[in-house]
């Protein structure tokens, strides 16, 4: 029983991670940084950025901006 306990514990603090992975970024595939929507980069930046998950901007090597944390 208190490992069922621990496994559905591990599973609900699990969630929130899961959950920030799919969330959209503004990725500069030029820089190949990834900007928090929100961040004064993204906005300027809109020839060489698109629109992606976050768990896609780090599966293709990109790094998270200094200004924004990405
Ligand atoms: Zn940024």
């Amino acid at each position: 029983m208190r490992k069922i306990l621990f496994v559905l514990l591990l599973l609900i603090m699990g969630l929130p991670v899961l959950a920030a992975d799919s969330t959209i970024v503004v990725l500069n595939t030029n820089r190949m940084i990834y900007h928090n929507v929100n961040c004064q980069w993204a906005h300027k930046c809109t020839k060489n950025c698109i629109n992606v998950t976050k768990q896609k901007a780090i599966e293709s090597g990109a790094r998270p901006c200094k200004v924004c944390g990405g």
